[in-house]
């Protein structure tokens, strides 16, 4: 055991939960003291791999620990929640918060009254092409956020607009600073007895709109943010990771490291468009996320994305499913 290190462990080590134990190994300011997963042979597998340790139940596992991963699948999130949060363990439970916004209110009642942390595994926010735009001033008028992927059958226990469209709320909650106005919606099923394919148009108190697009039924992936306001526009590429900014400005000369277009006339006056890629940088975001967790647990860092953060993006995602089942019947 490391000095000063924080006691973790992860419940659920299917697909995602595997990476939270490996990361988890890895950290110098964790130290992982084992697994749990209702699964006790998918439980023992990852333990093989990663040399950690088995619990067999949930109760030994929590009364060893000061912090827990939840990532079981999220009908689960709430019950397994409740109980790390009432035993006064910090939690940091994958997206989507939980299931419904009765079930995440509860949850931050509970964690108020221990004193104790919830972190959300809104994993974007650490994508290295968004956090690539923090040097610009963003003031978006219009944003366009599109998230395709290829059918599998994990995460269909909640339809997709709690499943990817929820990414993509938190990212324009994060990009917004104002509250959600409006929303229209609409959404269909393909694959499944849920809504696999929805849009969303969200209108803020600012005048901000937004457009999203979210499908579960796509030939590739696709993860598209782009941002319009004025004398600027960029667009992202979640996957690849790049970062690409237009915009407007007066003299070409302060902008040394960008390309920049012929001048034109912008009501009178010469102006220029400079493309930039602004430098990522590279590094695993579930790592960073989880870092981040260990050392909010320690006081050094305050959590990415709170357990509120998390609770609104899924107030948002909730009213556009409403939507989305009104407009369907
Ligand atoms: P999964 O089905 O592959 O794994 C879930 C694991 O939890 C399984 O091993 C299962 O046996 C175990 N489990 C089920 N109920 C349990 C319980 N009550 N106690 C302990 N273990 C239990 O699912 P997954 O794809 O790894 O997804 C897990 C969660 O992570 C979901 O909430 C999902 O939305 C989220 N997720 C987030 C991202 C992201 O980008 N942040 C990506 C994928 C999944």
């Amino acid at each position: 055991m490391r000095n000063n290190s924080v006691k973790v462990g992860v419940i659920g080590v299917g697909h995602l939960g595997q990476h939270h134990v490996k990361h988890y190994a890895g950290l110098h300011n964790a130290d992982l003291v084992g697994i749990y997963d209702s699964d006790r042979e998918r439980a023992e597998s990852i333990a093989n791999k990663t040399q950690s340790k088995v619990f067999n139940d949930l109760e030994t596992l929590l009364d060893a620990v000061e912090a827990v991963s939840i990532v079981t699948p999220t009908r689960f999130h709430s019950d397994v929640a409740e109980r790390c949060i009432s035993e006064g363990k910090h939690v940091f439970i994958e997206k989507p918060i939980t299931k419904t916004l009765e079930e995440a209110d509860k949850l931050l009642l509970i964690a108020k009254e221990k004193g104790v942390l919830i972190q959300v595994g809104h994993i974007e926010r650490l994508n290295p092409a968004l956090l690539a735009l923090k040097p610009y001033t963003l003031n978006p008028k219009f944003i366009e956020i599109q998230r395709l992927a290829p059918f599998t059958s994990r995460g269909t226990d909640v339809p997709v607009v709690l499943d990817l469209m929820i990414h993509d709320i938190d990212i324009l909650l994060s990009l917004v600073d104002s509250p959600v106005k409006t929303i229209r919606a609409t959404g269909l099923s393909i694959l499944t007895d849920s809504v696999d394919i929805a849009h969303a148009r969200i209108r803020f108190g600012n005048g901000t709109v937004a457009s999203i697009m979210s499908s579960r039924v796509a030939k590739d992936k696709v993860r598209k943010v782009k941002i319009f306001q004025r004398d600027l526009y960029a667009t992202i590429d979640l996957l690849l990771g790049l970062t690409e900014v237009y915009k407007v400005v007066n003299n070409p000369d302060d902008n040394p490291d960008a390309l920049i277009t012929a001048p034109f006339d912008y009501g009178g006056s010469e102006r220029f468009i400079a493309y930039e890629k602004p430098a990522t940088t590279s590094g695993d975001a579930l790592k960073m996320e989880l870092d981040n967790f260990i050392k909010s647990v320690q006081g050094k860092e305050t959590p990415i994305v709170t357990g509120k953060a998390g609770r609104d993006a899924l107030k948002v995602a909730m009213d556009i499913q409403r939507m989305i089942i009104q407009d369907i019947h």
